[in-house]
């Protein structure tokens, strides 16, 4: 919905602009002279207001591969990417246990931490997080705004545990993200966990193979699989 609605027409994104503008100020005052709203009647309010927010269908992906289960509240932060924040760079982490696992973890809201996606030994995808929102899993601010984060089931010390069925799905995943928002398919917007600042995660490790996988993100990329991809989310084309 996503795409049809947005529409590509420079005037419509100009009106949406300033709608936002125009939400900012009346919702700040909303929250200064109502306090005493809760915050997701507030919320609600929020959404009111015409042509600012992209509706969100109950259980959308922005990957056409990809099984909804949604992570707690408690793990991500809502926004509306990329036009609030940008999106340029794509996580990669392991997961340390099981695909079961690791969906358990970012439903609960204890855990403080969630990815966008999964991906499975198997290569399937479950999508936890849309990538509208802020997803905590960087362990830093700044990068979780502007990424899109990826678990990969397995653990960091073993090597099998990095099929090419993984492989080969998660580079599908990543070149629809990369094409959705004008990533560069390269190492300074693809990056593991253990590369972000201030991380003292050390994941993917070192049995991730970083040169097959670029290699199958560009090989997917240029043979057009991310447009396939793109028609399934409510988000839609991001430019
Ligand atoms: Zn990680």
């Amino acid at each position: 919905m996503g795409a049809s609605s947005r529409s590509a027409s420079g005037s419509k994104d100009t009106d949406r602009r300033i709608g936002r503008r125009a939400l900012i100020i009346g919702g700040t005052a909303a929250a200064v002279g109502t306090a005493v709203l809760a915050r997701d009647e507030l919320g609600r309010l929020w959404w009111r207001v015409p042509g600012v927010e992209r509706p969100r269908e109950e259980g959308a992906v922005d990957y056409r591969g990809a099984r909804w289960v949604a992570a707690s509240e408690a793990n991500w932060r809502r926004a509306d990417r990329p036009d609030d924040y940008g999106v340029d760079m794509v996580v990669i982490h392991v997961t340390q246990g099981s695909f079961a696992s690791a969906v358990k973890a970012f439903q609960d809201p204890g855990h403080q931490a969630a990815t966008h996606y999964i991906v499975g030994q198997d290569g399937r995808v479950t999508q936890m997080i849309r990538e509208l929102d802020v997803a905590y899993h960087a362990g830093n601010r700044d990068y979780n705004e502007r990424s899109v984060g990826i678990e990969h089931e397995g653990f960091v010390d073993r090597p099998q545990d990095f099929t090419d069925a993984m492989y080969a799905a998660s580079a599908r995943l990543t070149a629809g993200i990369c094409e959705r928002y004008g990533i560069p398919v390269d190492r300074e917007h693809i990056i593991g966990h253990v590369e972000v600042p201030g991380t003292d995660h050390t994941d993917p490790g070192p049995h991730w193979d970083w040169d097959r996988y670029m290699e199958l993100v560009r090989r997917a990329r240029t043979a057009g699989t991310a447009e396939t991809a793109r028609t399934a989310g409510a988000t839609g084309t991001a430019s």
